[in-house]
């Protein structure tokens, strides 16, 4: 989508700070990190919001790589969380689905 931020981002056209990428999907840092350690994975493919993704291979491929980047990567060893807001009452601010990455501190739920 040519007008989607995530699309530039992963395209190359907005920089980034890149964390991972492979042909399937497109890892860099949040803007304004929630935690101190915060990054967003995203599919190359638009998808708007997860209620529009029917597809589990993709969603499993996503969820694969938010873990390998999270142990394997950035050592979150102690743990971390995994979020994924859903449309505007989910708070859901950019829509190409993403998921968050979040860790390096005790969070509160
Ligand atoms: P959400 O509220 O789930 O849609 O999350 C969108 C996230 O994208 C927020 O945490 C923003 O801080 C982050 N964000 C917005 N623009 C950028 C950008 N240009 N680079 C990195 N992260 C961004
Ligand atoms: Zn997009």
């Amino acid at each position: 989508m040519s007008d989607c931020l995530f699309c530039k981002i992963a395209a190359g056209d907005i920089p980034s700070g890149k964390v991972y990428e492979d042909d399937d999907v497109y890892a860099f840092k949040d803007i304004h990190p929630k935690a101190p350690t915060h990054v967003l994975v995203i599919p190359r493919q638009h998808i708007a919001t997860l209620a529009d993704c029917h597809d589990p291979a993709l969603l499993g491929t996503l969820m694969d790589r938010a873990r390998m980047i999270a142990d394997d990567i950035l050592q979150l060893a102690a743990g971390y969380r995994i979020v994924i807001n859903v449309r505007d009452g989910g708070g859901q601010e950019v829509f190409h689905l993403h998921v968050h990455i979040l860790g390096s501190k005790k969070l509160p739920f």
